[in-house]
Formats: C-alpha cells, sequence, structure tokens
C-alpha cells in the first residue's frame, strides 16, 4: 500500500472485499470471541475481542499506511491512547517534557494520574531550541508536542525537535489531532510516535469517539500492544468501523476545511472587531513559514481575539448559529467555543491557561459564503448588547 498515494491508501488500506460474500465493505465483527479449531487453533489469530478484532485490525492497518508507519493501534479515546502509550514506555522516576501549550487532558492525565506514580512533568516552549534544551533532565524519557497547538495555532519544527530530544536519548511523540495524516505525516520528519484523538479529523462526522497510537518501528509495539490488551480500553467494533468510514473521505474533506478556514481568516483580518487572528495560512502568522514547509494545507482550526475583550468573546460564541456551540472539533460541521470556559477550562490558573478574549473556531464544509455571514450576524449581536 505504500506505494499508492494518500488518497488511495485512505480508501484502500485494510478494506479487503469479505473473503466469504464479496461484500465491498469488510462486515463489521459485532462479535466478543471467536471459535477455535481445536484448543488454541485461532483462525486468522482471533480469540477473545479485547485481544484482536477484525473490524478493529481493518482500522489499524488503514491508519499505519496513513502515517507511514510500522504499526498502529486503536483506542476507545484519544485519552486511552494517550494513558496506553505512556504506561507502555514511562517507569517511575521517569520525566516528560511537554509543550506548553498542548490539549489539556494530557496535562492533567499527566499531573493529576501519573504524578502519583512517580512520573514529572514540565512544560516548555517548544519553539524555542534553547528552552528545551534547558528543561531536558537525564530522566527526560519522552518529549510531547502538539502542532499546530489548540488553541493558539502555534508551530513546531517537527525535524529541530526530533534532532534536540534524540541526542538526548528521549522519545519524541507528536499529537497530530489537528494536522491530521493529510496535512502532515510527523513520522517521516523524525518523531517516533503519533497519538491522535480520532474523534477529530479521522472520524470527521462528530459521530464516534477514538484515540491511536501510530508507531514508527517495532520498539515500543509490543509495549503498547500489550496495554491495549492487559488494561482493555479497545475501540468497540461500530466505532472502529465508522472511524474507518470517516477516515475514506479524509482527504477531500480536509482540502474543504483547509479553504474555507483561510477565507474565514482572511475574513476576519479585515475586521476592526478583532484584535487577533490565529491561523497558520496568514503570512503574518509567527509559524507560517515552519508550517508551509512541514505541512500540506494549514487545517481547519483557528482561533479569533475580540478587540472589546473576554464578555464579547463570550457572547459570540453563544450568539452564531451555523457555528454551534460545543466542545470538540475536525467534524463536518462548523462549531464555535470559548476556550477559557470550555475546552481550556481544566488549565486556567496553571502555566496553560489562554487568552480570556479568545473564540476558537473548527471551520466546518458548509458552504464558506454562509459561514462568514453567519459570523457577521453574530459580531452584531455580540456587540450590540
Ligand atoms: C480531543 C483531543 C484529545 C483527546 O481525545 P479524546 O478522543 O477526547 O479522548 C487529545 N489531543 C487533542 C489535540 C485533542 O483535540
Amino acid at each position: 500500500m505504500t506505494d499508492h498515494a494518500f488518497a488511495t491508501r485512505a480508501i484502500h488500506a485494510g478494506q479487503a472485499p469479505d473473503p466469504l460474500t464479496g461484500a465491498i465493505i469488510p462486515p463489521i465483527y459485532q462479535a466478543s470471541t471467536h471459535v477455535q479449531d481445536g484448543i488454541g487453533g485461532f483462525r486468522e489469530g482471533y480469540e477473545y475481542n479485547r485481544a484482536g478484532n477484525p473490524t478493529r485490525s481493518s482500522l489499524e492497518t488503514q491508519l499505519a499506511a496513513l502515517e507511514g508507519g510500522a504499526a498502529a493501534l486503536s483506542f476507545s479515546s484519544g485519552l486511552a491512547a494517550e494513558d496506553a502509550l505512556l504506561r507502555g514506555i514511562l517507569r517511575p522516576g521517569d520525566h516528560v517534557l511537554l509543550g506548553n501549550d498542548v490539549y489539556g487532558g494530557t496535562y492533567r492525565l499527566l499531573t493529576r494520574v501519573f504524578a502519583p506514580w512517580g512520573i514529572e512533568t514540565t512544560t516548555a516552549d517548544l519553539r524555542d531550541a534553547d528552552a528545551v534544551r534547558a528543561a531536558l533532565r537525564p530522566q527526560t524519557r519522552v518529549v510531547w508536542v502538539e502542532t499546530p497547538s489548540n488553541p493558539l495555532l502555534k508551530i513546531v519544527d517537527i525535524t529541530a525537535l526530533a534532532e534536540i530530544a534524540h541526542a538526548a536519548e528521549a522519545v519524541l511523540v507528536v499529537d497530530n489531532t489537528f494536522a491530521s495524516p493529510a496535512l502532515q505525516q510527523p513520522l517521516a520528519r523524525g518523531a517516533d510516535v503519533v497519538v491522535h484523538s480520532t474523534t477529530k479529523y479521522l472520524g470527521g462526522h462528530s459521530d464516534v469517539l477514538g484515540g491511536a497510537v501510530v508507531l514508527r518501528d517495532d520498539r515500543f509495539t509490543e509495549a503498547v500492544r500489550f496495554q491495549q490488551f492487559a488494561v482493555g480500553a479497545v475501540s468497540a467494533p461500530l466505532d472502529a468501523w465508522l472511524t474507518t468510514r470517516g477516515i475514506k473521505t479524509l482527504p477531500v474533506r480536509v482540502r474543504q476545511h483547509c479553504a474555507n478556514a483561510q477565507a474565514i481568516a482572511e475574513w476576519a483580518s479585515s475586521r476592526p472587531e478583532f484584535s487577533e487572528v490565529y491561523y497558520p495560512g496568514l503570512p503574518s502568522h509567527p509559524g507560517h513559514d515552519i508550517a508551509a514547509h512541514q505541512m500540506s494545507g494549514f487545517g481547519g482550526m483557528l482561533s479569533l481575539g475580540l478587540a472589546a475583550g473576554p464578555a464579547v468573546a463570550r457572547r459570540l460564541a453563544e450568539s452564531t448559529s451555523l457555528f454551534q456551540l460545543a466542545e470538540s472539533l475536525g467534524g463536518v460541521e462548523s462549531l464555535i467555543g470559548y476556550p477559557p470556559d470550555m475546552t481550556h477550562a481544566s488549565v486556567r490558573g496553571t502555566e496553560l491557561a489562554v487568552p480570556e478574549n479568545l473564540v476558537r473556531l473548527s471551520v466546518g464544509i458548509e458552504e464558506v459564503a454562509d459561514l462568514i455571514a453567519d459570523l457577521e450576524e453574530g459580531l452584531d449581536r455580540a456587540v450590540s448588547v
């Protein structure tokens, strides 16, 4: 499959027709166990479904092909995937260096679930090579980066960070949820592991929760697979199937997400109500050049700072109609959020806190003129109170 282009792999990797009936879509194997041909006589290696399920296998094959990994493992949520990866590679006494703008749930997992088990976590601005070197310790086992980051869309040079991490014998993990493999393939740039919340762009339709770990080589595969089996936060068959179905249209969806977000960023730049427009597709964005080099598009996420301050930002988030007020991102429908009280409420008052005048948009694939009109009407309502 690796000799085919991305869009072809998205549709065909792991998706061979059902050998029994020729059904073009492999069935959803909604079963908890598999009958054995004599004790230990497993058909195709399948035994009990926490250990393996054919629908999950087909998703895992598809995910590995999209990221160019040696293997992928699929989980019931993005955080379950992160948990399995971290348990698989960390031991008490290890240190994790986290970007100072990572997903709040990742920060919470490390500082509140892993800390009591002897894992120390610190944060740094991973765009700054000197700051990264200064933050590394002999015990640093993992450097964890999100690029573009949430919600300020900061961009980190993955290749440069991989070199620094590897010189310190640390593993570089990239949370590739925001870009998706359609726009950025971190393993090819030196990252060791990619994690995803497949809930977002990969699933793409806001109808299923899921997560994935994709590994560049076989160093950690068995350790993470063991966690998946021994702890059990696996994808359910229907969830795996929905994610596989979503992935088939990822390249076309992402192209439209990017085009719509770029148009909205340009529109917002011309409006005095916005004091900041955070979108890497704008040449004025500090990470624009790196993003243009390491991504094949700038993505569907953008954030806007309201010149009039937090109260108007909150009101705008409550005043649009096509942009629906909700957590999450990456679906075909547009969403708006007020990060300080929503996605980033758990990091308020910490080093990961975000500006209070911010709204975050997950730009969907509706007609962009309708989306801009919706934002204009929302702005009118938000400022006229
Ligand atoms: C949503 C998200 C996660 C967590 O994934 P869940 O599927 O909600 O558990 C991790 N990282 C990023 C960047 C996310 O947006």
